[in-house]
């Protein structure tokens, strides 16, 4: 498997076309069948996700929360970014010493994933509204620019709970599965293997991940060559429902004891 950046990508700005700039740029860098990996920041960029403060002017709910994370931290905390976090989500997993919640997408981070870098003119970038929605656009346009069959994921760069350090997950994708199922497959001593459901769009994001880097560098979409999927089932679930998600639900019951 290589990957490779797409070079050159200029700044991106409301209304840009991602499918035609990378188009531009991937003669001898993208061929059918690969996978294209897209950071959630210019996608938004391109989206016009760009986003001030003062769009957001806080209600009761947002300056409680912004009050106890600022009794909590010591560090002053904007109640419209509060407010911000609260409109781009559907559910409030945790309020300190964060917010935590998920996304009008499904996806559970901090902040509903809203930059504070990166955004020229602008105090906030929010996350792309349907980044499923913004792979399969930007999968067609390649299409209609002479590039066919590219699956392309949407990518952030997130932290995780129980360990240290972000890396990078897919937040939308399109050509191909979501993750892998391995279920019923053997190991090396012929075990049936019981419950590995590979998230392999999660595992591609976090490789190009490392090539898209976080700094200035500006190498927002990278191209993966020579991996394939397999012939194994596919699956599209990778946010888990309330229903099925253990930690949530005892981090639930833990808010409502501990309040
Ligand atoms: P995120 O992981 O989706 O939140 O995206 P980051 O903010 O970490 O940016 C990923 C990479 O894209 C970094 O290398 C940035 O320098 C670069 N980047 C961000 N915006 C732009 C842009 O408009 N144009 C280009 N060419 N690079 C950008
Ligand atoms: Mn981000
Ligand atoms: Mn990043």
């Amino acid at each position: 498997m290589e990957l490779q950046a797409v070079p050159d990508l200029p700044e991106i700005r409301p209304g840009d076309d991602l499918a035609a700039l990378v188009a531009n740029r991937a003669d001898g860098i993208l061929e059918s069948g690969d996978v294209l990996t897209v950071a959630s920041t210019i996608v938004s960029k391109a989206e016009g996700r760009m986003a001030d403060l003062e769009d957001f002017p806080a209600g009761l709910r947002a300056r409680e929360i912004a009050g106890r994370l600022e009794a909590l931290t010591g560090e002053e905390k904007d109640p419209r970014f509060a407010q911000a976090v609260l409109e781009e989500s559907t559910d409030l997993v945790m309020e300190a010493p964060f917010i935590l919640t998920e996304t009008c997408f499904g996806h559970v981070c901090v902040n509903a994933g809203i930059d504070r870098s990166n955004v020229p003119d602008h105090d906030l970038l929010l996350l792309p509204r349907r980044p499923t929605e913004s792979a399969m656009r930007i999968r067609e346009g390649l299409a209609d620019n002479g590039y066919p069959d590219v699956a392309v994921i949407v990518t952030d760069t997130c932290g995780r709970p129980f360990r240290h350090g972000q890396r990078g997950v897919a937040l939308g994708w399109a050509g191909m599965p979501a993750s892998r199922d391995w279920r019923g497959e053997r190991d090396r001593d012929g075990r049936e293997l019981g419950v590995t459901v590979q998230s392999v769009v999660d595992e591609l994001a976090s490789a190009a991940n490392l090539v898209t880097g976080e700094g200035a560098d500006g190498t927002p979409a990278v191209v993966v060559r020579d991996w394939a999927f397999g012939n194994l089932e596919g699956s599209d679930e990778l946010f888990r429902d309330l229903e099925g998600d253990f930690v949530r639900q005892a981090l639930r019951e833990w808010r409502y004891d501990s309040t």
